[in-house]
């Protein structure tokens, strides 16, 4: 799959020129001209990298740097600035905001595209679709298959099913029903409570190699969520 770039940049002729040159190199591109939309689109689109121009009308690359950082969702996406300015001190300015390299204008393409390479083979891996992990928890979705830390456990494909579910969106709070027709399919009838006896099998395959992350919430259902494992009651809910 193409790797996106987003290039945010006001002048017209400049970022028709880093797009098809990023095109060129393989890279799908999307050009943003307006500052105030490029978080938007980054948040939108979550490309491999983004080059950020400082200079822009309304909000200067630099805020739109800090923003990118201060979002969970998109933090670690690397931030190439682009200049005009050459000083070492706003240099430093630009990478203290965030941006995890500099390129001062005029520069020259093929330099500007060494700095994208180098980037995006930094950059950390992205969690694909082939894996899901939550803390030391692993599932390898091609194989099917599920580690804590270097230690495979073998699980029921019932309680695969409902690891899967469950780490799908860490921290929701799944309801029994909820979990009952996804891991088990609307058609086939189960009693609820047949939730709780493969959530206590998942629950001691996983707690042998680590703390207990699976949440019981009274009433409602069964979230994973590391905060809970820290806090004292965890013991306390295990016993339902
Ligand atoms: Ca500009």
């Amino acid at each position: 799959m193409e790797q996106l770039v987003i290039v945010v940049e006001d002048e017209e002729a400049l970022g028709l020129m880093l797009k098809y040159n990023l095109e060129k190199a393989g890279y799908a591109v999307r050009i943003v001209t307006n500052g105030n939309k490029a978080l938007a689109e980054v948040e939108q689109h979550l490309p491999s990298l983004v080059l950020l121009d400082w200079m822009l009308p309304e909000i200067s690359g630099l805020e739109i740097a800090k923003l990118i950082r201060s979002k969970p969702d998109i933090k670690d996406i690397p931030i190439i600035m682009l200049t005009a300015k050459g000083e070492e001190e706003d240099k430093i300015k630009g990478l203290s905001a965030g941006a995890d390299d500099y390129v001062t204008k005029p520069f020259s393409i093929p330099e500007l595209m060494a700095r994208v390479k180098a980037q995006l083979r930094r950059a950390p891996e992205k969690q694909t679709a082939s894996e899901l992990k939550f803390e030391d928890i692993r599932i390898d979705l091609v194989e099917k298959k599920v580690f804590r830390g270097e230690n495979y456990i073998h699980l029921g494909p019932t309680e695969f099913r409902l690891l899967k579910l469950l780490m799908e969106t860490p921290g929701k709070v799944f309801s029994r029903e909820f979990l009952l027709k996804n891991a088990w399919g609307s058609n086939i009838y189960v009693e609820s409570r047949t939730v709780d006896v493969h959530i206590r099998r998942l629950r001691s395959a996983l707690n042998e190699f680590g703390p207990d992350y699976i949440r019981t919430v009274r009433a409602t259902g069964y979230s994973i969520d590391k905060a809970f494992a820290d806090s004292d009651t965890a013991k306390d809910e295990e016993k339902e």
